[in-house]
């Protein structure tokens, strides 16, 4: 038959013949052709046949038949099929049929047929098919379409079953339409539809109906879409006959499907409930300068809206179990050549720069004669706290006028600014001891505690040690700890701690250490596997949550409260836990104890800012040991969470800490997160809140823990390392130096540092040598809440004050110049995100502003200041933490992966990139077992187009601008796959890092001398551990060919545009360049 040789115009001669058939058999034949055509390849056919008329051609012979007086079933019933098997594939179908007048004689046929089961299903299906367009469901409803199809979805029954679901479902396609949803609401379908389910349910002992109950559940589901829906459902008591029959569901492996959906469809129901606060507001308010205090508020309240929140347009019903989608990177990358490529003039004038050359010390110093007095100030302090003292007397040139101090810190200080020499400290003794003692306070004596009451809370055995204590007399706390516990934590002494803490500013004035910041951590010694799943967490933890909206037996009483100072540091009470989080970096606002052990708990916002709650660090006592606590923190913004997949958050016990097991270790168990009921105070019902939800069994009753989302680390203790490294290296070889970049706007020092190696002598080759070294600048902490990059820089300052001579030989090369901390003031608050002025500050590198973005302001201008002094930086990158991503990787820019990323059309073989950018994230394949290079990418994008990688890239034209992202928790491959990262393995990638940047070196063959692998290559094999096969070697090569023979372009620039991709070595004096396919290892 030629129809098939030829589908399109065998198609078409089938269509034609359909329509003219006069007679029954004949008709009926081509219906069989039509079917049997369409039985195989299905999807791939009835999309063909749609294109060429097959809907409208159905359509019409269905007109044809069923306009008769008593139409011929035999015929029509085959019709109504085909309608019903090309309609679903046909997205136009209602439309067509609603245009071939097919909709209303469809539902009057129905009408016609109702007691005749089989033709009422074919019908049915036809109608469901019809009503996937939402204009035609609407249609059929204000015909009574609604009306006649719900009054065929009978009672339960144990006949025509398959009528019933086809009723149900085609039911289910009517309340596409809003009005129909409202008309079902109306009309008392939607407790019709409740009592047949629990009906169906209650009488369905052999679990036969499980099709009718899945598709009630997708009817309340499409109710549940609308505001009004769901407000019937739950008035109708939705939720508990939900809640109840999922009950009975899980105890039948047979009726899981229905499991899924009930859970789904009780969580959209779930009222929305606002957070239990007075504000959305952080309790933390900051006045900025220039603005005034009540701009804050409106801000917040912009989106406000207090209208329904339908999300008819929103099919899928979010599924947490899978992986948040990742990002569409192709739509948000940089397509635009000139936009790749220009180099635009600097922000600022060239006089502003010249204030950074006191950022260079080592370019005016004179080691030999300084020798002396380094050595002396390095044994007293007071050479760090003049650089405090410093700080704030900067004079910083600006194009803003001097900015005022913020009201609060004048308040602070009052009393202790004129006598820091003196250290009379706001940490009272008494404070401080009842905050990092054993035993907590006693009944809200915060301040009124006495040495006595103190004391009278040591153990029974510290007592006893204390009464012995070979008459000892210990004038502080602190010295009585460390003698009778013990204290040796490299690089940490919790005296140095303290006073740097004191010199610390916060917007609430903390007077309170926590302990563990003060007496230190050492990561525990044994591995810590990622936390096994148990299955079905999710849904058991969501159903808890279901059951606590029907159950009565919640306790709701607020245990601790920011903002209440009642609760802010609250007696304890028998039974409840004590919960605080006064202290830097801390972020608890409130606690709710809900069950006996169970607490809801609310973190603060970013100071000034209503949002970017994610980080928590908290401090809780007066727990019963060995009883499982449950902690759900509530507002959670990120959307999903390492927390699903094998991460557990941290805890540290000041009682092992004083048994000598001073450890931040990963704690918890029944870790879940996921989307939860909550909604802000004011503004948008629909903006949804995340649980993070674990359980934790503490050890000891007397016990004062602290749980935080990641390692902390302070401010203070950033500080604290600093002088200690200061004090820990040989100035005769080693140049460190500490330097202030700029006040924040609260007025701590944002440090700013300088590591080299000093120069052997006098002679000009050495100190040319000294003056030729190129830089080197890292950059960490910009975003408060990713603590993990600080434990990177720690691993890379430690391990360049260190003697390991690779660390030498990178003195000698490079110099080092490190803002570790770019965030001081987000960090002390325990803010996630934001730095007081509410920005996001990697979003401010193209224009930051002197008076809000200080420490962005001023490291840009100090990279600017370096090029206009032709020392560009060789390397730039920024430590960052990562939430959703395992490993530890880098980001960095290449234009013409980008170009091949986004799909650009441009011709990129006539590019010419220097592929230098490469170089550093292939060394670290090889040798840091925590990097993964297959998670690094050098996309450009345009949502990032403000970050420091690409500002620092693209505006300074620094070629290895990187941001490098370290997990929160742990890794999936090499030798740490498996583990949970501990600070040990953060650290070492800080080292790693380092090492790293021997690869950029002329002499690498020289530096990497058998000595130096061999120091590399302690007993296991981690220079090699993994290797990575990527495709684009050859074209390395090709690529530096090019580049090299372009070397001198940069100066015709406007006339060769090829010549742009060289964008940046020119200005980078010495080493030249290593090619990346010089493999050094
Ligand atoms: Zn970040």
């Amino acid at each position: 038959m030629s129809a098939f040789q030829n589908p399109s115009s065998g198609f078409e001669a089938i269509f034609s013949t359909l329509q003219n058939a006069e007679d029954a058999e004949s008709t009926l034949n081509v219906l069989n052709i039509l079917d049997e055509l369409l039985s195989a390849d299905t999807d791939h056919r009835i999309h063909y046949m749609i294109s060429k008329g097959g809907s409208e051609a159905l359509l019409s012979a269905l007109i044809k038949n069923g306009s008769r007086s008593s139409p011929d079933y035999t015929i029509l019933l085959p019709i109504l099929y085909l309608v019903a098997k090309v309609g679903q594939k046909d997205c136009r179908i209602g439309k067509k049929a609603e245009e071939a007048g097919a909709v209303l004689l469809t539902l009057n046929l129905l009408k016609n047929n109702i007691q005749h089961a089989g033709r009422a299903e074919a019908y049915l299906n036809v109608i469901q098919v019809f009503a996937g367009s939402v204009s035609t469901s609407k249609h059929i409803g204000s015909n009574q379409g609604l009306d006649i199809v719900y009054n065929l979805i009978a009672r339960y029954t144990i006949k025509n079953r398959q009528t019933i679901k086809a009723s149900i479902i085609a039911f289910a396609a009517l309340l596409s339409s809003k009005d129909n949803i409202c008309s079902a609401v109306t009309k008392g379908y939607v407790s019709g539809l409740l009592l047949l389910y629990d009906e169906w349910h209650s009488k369905d002992t052999n679990h036969s109906a499980t099709e009718i109950l899945q598709a009630l559940l997708h009817c309340f589901c499409k109710i549940a879409r609308s505001a009004l829906g769901r407000d019937n459902l739950v008035s109708h008591g939705g939720i508990r006959l939900l809640y109840h029959t999922t009950q009975t569901y899980l105890l039948n492996k047979c009726q899981e499907s229905l499991i899924e959906s009930s859970v789904q469809l009780m969580r959209s129901c779930l009222p929305k409930t606002r957070l239990p606060l007075t504000s959305d507001q952080s309790a933390y308010r900051f006045p900025l300068p220039g603005r005034q205090h009540d701009d804050l508020d409106m801000v917040a309240t912009s989106d406000e809206s207090n209208g329904d929140d339908d999300d008819d347009d929103d099919d899928k019903v979010e599924d947490d179990y899978q992986e948040a989608q990742s990002k569409d990177y192709d739509n948000d990358l940089e397509t635009d050549l000139n936009t790749l490529c220009l180099r635009p003039a600097t922000d600022r004038p060239k006089e502003l720069l010249l204030q950074y050359s006191r950022l260079c010390p080592e370019l005016s110093h004179d080691f030999l004669e300084q020798l002396d007095l380094n050595s002396q100030e390095s044994s007293s302090s007071s050479s760090s706290d003049d650089e405090t003292g410093h700080c704030n007397r900067l004079p910083f040139d600006s194009s803003r006028p001097e900015k005022k101090t913020p009201e609060f810190l004048s308040q602070t200080e009052k009393g202790t600014s004129d006598q820091t020499k003196s250290a009379p400290c706001p940490l009272k003794v008494k404070d401080f001891y009842s905050h990092t003692g054993i035993n907590t306070r006693s009944g809200g004596t915060k301040t009124g505690e006495t040495r006595e009451e103190a004391n009278s809370s040591l153990t029974d055995d510290e007592q006893k040690n204390k009464n012995e204590g070979n008459g000892k007399c210990y004038n502080s706390p602190m010295t009585y700890l460390i003698d009778i516990h013990g204290h040796d934590i490299p690089y940490h002494e919790p005296s140095m701690y303290r006073a740097a803490a004191l010199k610390t500013k916060s917007v609430p004035g903390f007077s309170t250490l926590a302990f563990p910041d003060f007496w230190g951590h050492v990561p525990p010694p044994g591995n810590e596997p990622m936390a096994p799943r148990k299955p079905n967490i999710q849904r058991q933890k969501v159903l808890e949550d279901i059951q606590r909206f029907l159950n009565t037996d919640i306790i709701n009483q607020v245990v601790f409260d920011l903002e209440d100072e009642c609760l802010q540091f609250p007696p304890a009470k028998p039974d409840s836990l004590r919960f605080f989080s006064s202290f830097e970096c801390g972020n608890l606002r409130k606690a709710i104890r809900v069950r006996r052990y169970e607490y809801d708990l609310i973190l603060n916002a970013d100071a000034n800012c209503s949002q970017h709650t994610q980080w928590f660090y908290f401090e809780v006592s007066n727990m019963v040991p060995d009883v499982p606590y449950r902690f759900n923190i509530i507002n959670c913004e990120k959307s999903n969470s390492q927390f699903n997949y094998g991460m557990q958050p941290v805890l540290y016990s000041v009682r092992d800490a004083l048994n000598g097991k001073p450890q931040w270790c990963r704690s918890g168990t029944e870790i879940c997160y996921f989307r939860n009921h909550f909604c802000p105070v004011r503004g948008r019902l629909r903006t949804t809140f995340y649980t993070l939800t674990f359980t934790i069994t503490f050890k000891y009753s007397e016990d004062v823990c602290y749980l935080a989302y990641h390692y902390p680390y302070t401010y203070s203790a950033l500080r604290a390392h600093l002088r200690l490294l200061n004090r820990s290296v040989d100035p005769s070889k080693v140049f460190f130096r500490e330097q202030v970049l700029c006040p924040t706007l609260a007025g701590n020092a944002c440090p700013f540092v300088t590591i080299t190696a000093c120069h052997p002598s006098k002679s000009y080759t050495d100190i040319h040598q000294l003056r030729d070294r190129p830089c080197i600048v890292l950059s960490s902490r910009v975003h408060p809440g990713e603590s993990n990059a600080s434990w990177v820089m720690k691993g890379t300052l430690e391990f360049l004050c260190s003697h390991d001579p690779i660390a030498q030989a990178l003195r000698e090369t490079f110099v080092f110049k490190i803002i570790p901390m770019l965030n001081p003031d987000g960090v002390i608050n325990g803010m996630n995100r934001c730095d007081l002025n509410r920005d996001d500050l990697n979003r401010q590198w193209c224009k930051p502003d002197p008076v809000l973005c200080p420490t962005i302001y001023h490291t840009k201008g100090f990279l600017s200041y370096l090029s206009s002094i032709r020392r560009t930086p060789l390397v730039f990158c920024d430590y960052h933490g990562h939430s959703r991503k395992k490993n530890v990787f880098l980001y960095g820019c290449s234009i013409k992966e980008t170009l091949w990323q986004s799909g650009s059309t441009f011709d990129t073989a006539a590019l010419k990139e220097d592929p230098g950018y490469r170089t550093i994230a292939k060394a670290l394949d090889r040798i840091a077992p925590a990097f993964s290079f297959n998670s690094c990418n050098y996309l450009v994008e345009k949502s990032r187009s403000a970050t420091a990688r690409i500002v620092v890239w693209k505006e300074l034209g620094v070629l290895r601008s990187y941001t490098m992202e370290s997990t929160y928790n742990g890794f999936d491959q090499g030798i740490y796959k498996g583990l949970q990262t501990r600070t040990r393995e953060l650290e070492e990638m800080g080292m790693k890092f380092c090492h790293s940047l021997l690869s950029l070196t002329v002499d690498t063959r020289a530096l990497y001398g058998r000595s130096l692998i061999n120091h590399m290559n302690p007993g296991h094999n981690v220079l090699d551990h993994k290797s990575h096969k990527q495709g684009f070697e050859l074209d390395l090569k090709g690529c530096m060919a090019n580049t090299c023979a372009e070397g001198g372009a940069e100066g015709q620039r406007t006339e060769n545009k090829t010549a742009r991709w060289c964008h940046s070595f020119t200005t980078v004096k010495s080493p030249a360049p290593s090619s990346d396919n010089t493999d050094v290892y």
